[in-house]
């Protein structure tokens, strides 16, 4: 299948209407990431994203609206949608609601809740409407690669797999949207994003963070949201992550990447900006300043996909404090790592007076 890359006009919102109509997929920008749609009421069409992704079919879908009222007939409003709505939607906010029978068992994994969220993006809200459908669509990438930010991440992707791909650009956010369940006692985070945890208890009060979203799930522990059941956000290389005070930290991560590349590896230290001088003479990626956490959330994936590009086998990180968007990338670079965590000091330790 040849796959077309194309810029947003009403021409494309049509066809891209009518793929879908027709039970085809279509690639799409929003705020968060790039999505890879199918009309979620054809069970049939929502199957052929799991194919292009190679995603394990128990891992449920997002559905897309364009407006509330496309709500009512695929869930029930628990009592803290709408306020949470209010102030969040349009946006990176997806909110897990109980399902009416509308909504086919492809999409939800045959859970008895729906996943559905109002994208903020120009371009998503007129392909939206052009086509007065709403889109499951999960992030546009094969499974287990980094989610995509660029329309080029997507070609990389889905070349030959799809007949479309809207190209809009960058993602503003550059992470997956917040997905927030409300179908219990307590609403709890099940994956953060754009949306934090601070902006939604200012809004609805506590708010809880799935166990798993900072460590990996724990043997016979059931993943509330079964995304987190697979190796996310993997670079080929393995990643590790290295934490402890300042100092320590840079100085492990350049003992690290010595012992690495005297080892023959392939290998680099992903650092803030702040860090890039005292780094000086170490391979180094900027995952941007820490006096801009969103800049970071904003580049984190497209750093990931370098490091396959270059072939990179062995990767060392710096950690930010897991607050505010922190939180999203430090869940994102967690998963990309498998959370292999070395603490610096140990590494000093352990390499003695190693030149510094
Ligand atoms: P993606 O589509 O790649 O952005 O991933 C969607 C995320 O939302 C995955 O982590 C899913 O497991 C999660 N998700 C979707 N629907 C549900 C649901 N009904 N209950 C819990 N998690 C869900
Ligand atoms: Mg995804």
């Amino acid at each position: 299948m040849e796959t077309l890359l194309r810029l947003p006009s009403p021409e494309i919102y049509a066809k891209a209407a009518a793929l879908y109509r027709a039970g085809e997929l279509v690639a799409f920008p929003t705020e968060t990431v790039y999505g890879l749609g199918a009309n979620a009421l054809d069970a049939e069409a929502v199957g052929r994203i799991f194919a292009a992704k190679g995603r394990p079919n128990d891992n449920p879908l997002i559905v897309h609206i364009a407006h509330r009222d496309q709500l009512d007939p695929l869930v029930r409003l628990p009592a803290l949608a709408t306020a949470l709505m209010d102030a969040f939607w349009p946006g990176p906010l997806t909110l897990i609601m109980p399902r009416t029978d509308l909504v086919p068992d492809a999409v939800t994994a045959g859970l008895d809740t729906v996943a559905v969220r109002m994208p903020s993006h120009p371009i998503a809200r007129a392909m939206l409407e052009a086509c007065r459908l709403p889109i499951a669509a999960p992030s546009a990438n094969r499974s287990g690669r980094p989610s995509p930010t660029t329309a080029a991440h997507v070609l990389e992707d889905m070349n030959g797999l799809i007949p479309l791909i809207i190209d809009g650009g960058p993602c503003e956010v550059g992470l997956e949207s917040t997905v927030l369940d409300i179908t219990q006692e307590r609403p709890c985070i099940l994956r953060p994003g754009g949306v934090t945890r601070e902006m939604l208890e200012a809004v609805i009060g506590p708010v809880e963070v799935a166990g798993s979203v900072l460590r990996p799930l724990r043997e016979g522990e059931v993943a509330r949201s079964p995304g987190m059941r697979y190796r996310h956000y993997a670079p080929k290389g393995e990643i590790t992550l290295v934490r402890g005070g300042e100092a320590d930290v840079i100085r492990a991560l350049r003992l690290c990447w010595e012992a690495a590349e005297a080892a023959g590896e392939n290998s680099c230290v992903l650092c803030f900006e702040e860090h890039a001088a005292a780094l000086a003479g170490v391979r180094c990626h900027s995952l941007g300043t820490l006096s801009q956490p969103e800049s970071i959330a904003n580049r984190l994936f497209d750093v990931l996909r370098q490091l396959d590009t270059e072939g990179m086998t062995r990767v060392y990180s710096e950690v930010m404090p897991a607050d505010g968007i922190g939180l999203a990338v430090m869940n994102r670079l967690g998963r990309a790592a498998a959370f292999r965590t070395v603490e610096a000091a140990d590494v000093i330790a352990r390499r003695g007076a190693a030149p510094v």
